[in-house]
């Protein structure tokens, strides 16, 4: 039996979700419906939401082996932004002009779509459409967000975005050593969790059942389709959904199929009132630097700066534990840059410091997939950026499970295939190799030093 968690104490938006995440029952017998879905993130979510909505013939299950939200979804960055996991440039590439194009302005539109579902469904998730702020920090970040806006324009869509000098930046934020920066106003800021726990009502008040703490072992396809939980089995008539994201990795399936990559936040006390009129940043755009160890900031309602990173190193066999969630160093790494970034914030305390993994594929590119045949339906690989397009996704697979069409069944992620990561020790070798040089290209960019050897193969490794 599951001993059960604080679950509040993985995230501050799961502490101030506003309600007190008493898990719902769990699966004491086997059911049978049409649609039965794995995992109570939003991409589950999503799904669920869109079918009960649009075809409420078809009967919907969703099961968590923890609660609603528990994963990712209750514990992100709060980012919802118009930006896709691979970048223009490499969209462009794998998939040519046209189709690079149309998915970016559906993930765009999904921004909006989060926000009017948010509006129609009146779930306060502190939503607002500020915008993004990708600040060039140091000259040399000044080339990314040029080569950014140049693919932009190349798709068509320079009109979107704006190149800001110095002043320009300042007079939206006030952070240092900026040389410039990149702004669009295709993203919001949200509070996660109560998007997550919000939308997990939505989807009752539809008629779908979510059962927690009901853990899926296995799942079987074709006409036997089923999940398989110690309470019973959820036999699905036309779709099993696998919305897992990286605890899918625990799968003997899908063990290969992600790499679960750790992402940490620390969060400071609402800052005072004199501060804010040093920083500015009164529009509430989400914001973020060039580093290849990615940091992205946001400024949450209730006025306390969240500052996020990638770090924790990638353990052997893609373990996935707890222990990961507060990695001390990446956490210390985290204050740090909060006062390089504001010096003005010397001395304001952090109060809450958590984590949790994101599903990387192999080539970066999320998949949303659905086979009749098999009945096996998937929605995963967002390595981090998966607050709007798990809302894409949401859409594709409740028409493409229903049989309808919503016009985005050609979009290059619908039934892509990520080939899976190598087997151990490979992967081990390969992700860790990753992760150092890209902290050592960041520590050498910063300090003026040359570039360490071996940063070609690194970057091109991580290429994306
Ligand atoms: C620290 C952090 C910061 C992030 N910041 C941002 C951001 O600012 N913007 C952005 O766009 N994206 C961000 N992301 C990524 C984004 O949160 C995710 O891409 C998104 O939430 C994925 O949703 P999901 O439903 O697919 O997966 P999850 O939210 O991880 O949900 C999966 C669910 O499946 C359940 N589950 C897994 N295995 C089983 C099983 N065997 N049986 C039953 N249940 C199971 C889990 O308990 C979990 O609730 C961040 C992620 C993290 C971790």
């Amino acid at each position: 039996m599951q001993v059960l968690k604080d679950y509040r104490q993985f995230s501050f938006w799961l502490e101030t979700c506003g309600d007190d995440l008493t898990p719902r029952p769990s699966l004491s017998r086997s059911v049978d419906v049409d649609v039965a879905i794995l995992g109570a993130g939003y991409s589950g979510l999503w799904t669920a939401y869109y079918l009960r909505r649009d075809h409420p013939e078809l009967s919907v299950a969703v099961v968590d082996r923890d609660i609603a939200g528990f994963g990712a979804s209750g514990r992100n960055g709060g980012w919802c932004s118009g930006k896709f996991p691979v970048t223009a440039g490499r969209l462009i590439e794998r998939f040519g002009l046209k189709d690079a194009r149309a998915l970016m302005l559906a993930m765009c539109e999904s921004v909006d779509e989060v926000g009017h579902v948010l509006a129609a469904e009146q779930i306060d998730a502190h939503f607002r459409k500020g915008g993004i702020l990708s600040l060039a920090r140091g000259a040399h970040q000044v080339a990314s967000i040029r080569s950014s806006y140049a693919q932009w324009e190349r798709l068509g869509l320079g009109d979107r975005y704006r190149l800001l000098n110095a002043e320009e930046s300042a007079e939206l934020i006030r952070v240092a050593n900026v040389h410039g920066a990149l702004f669009t106003g295709d993203g919001a800021c949200l509070h996660p969790g109560r998007l997550v726990r919000g939308l997990a009502r939505a989807v009752e008040r539809h008629g779908a059942t979510i059962y927690e703490q009901t853990e899926v072992t296995a799942f079987s396809a074709g006409s036997g389709a089923a999940l398989q939980t110690p309470g019973g089995e959820i036999r699905a008539g036309r779709a099993v959904v696998l919305a897992g994201e990286a605890y899918l990795t625990r799968l003997r399936q899908l063990h290969r199929a992600l790499v679960p990559m750790y992402s940490l936040i620390g969060l400071t006390e609402p800052v005072p009132e004199d501060r804010w009129n040093d920083i500015g940043w009164r529009g509430h755009e989400t914001v973020s630097s060039q580093r290849l160890t990615v940091d992205y900031l946001t400024r949450t309602a209730d006025g306390r700066i969240l500052f996020g990173s990638r770090g924790a190193p990638y353990r052997f066999g893609s373990l996935i534990s707890e222990d990961q969630d507060r990695h001390t160093a990446t956490h210390a790494r985290i204050q740090q840059s909060l006062v390089d970034w504001f010096p003005t914030l010397k001395g304001i305390r952090m109060t809450h410091a958590w984590g949790g993994p994101v599903g990387m594929p192999r080539d970066w590119m999320p998949t949303v997939s659905f086979d009749p045949a098999s009945r096996l339906a998937t929605a995963r690989g967002y390595t981090g950026q998966g607050v709007s397009t798990t809302n894409l996704a949401g859409r594709l697979l409740a028409s493409m499970i229903a049989g309808s069409r919503n016009g985005l069944e050609t979009l290059p992620l619908v039934q892509h295939r990520s080939p899976n990561w190598e087997p151990e020790p490979l992967r081990w070798m390969a992700v860790r190799y990753m992760q150092s040089m890209f902290l050592e290209i960041d520590r050498a960019d910063e300090e003026g030093r040359q570039r360490p050897l071996g940063t070609s193969i690194a970057l091109w490794l991580g290429r994306h």
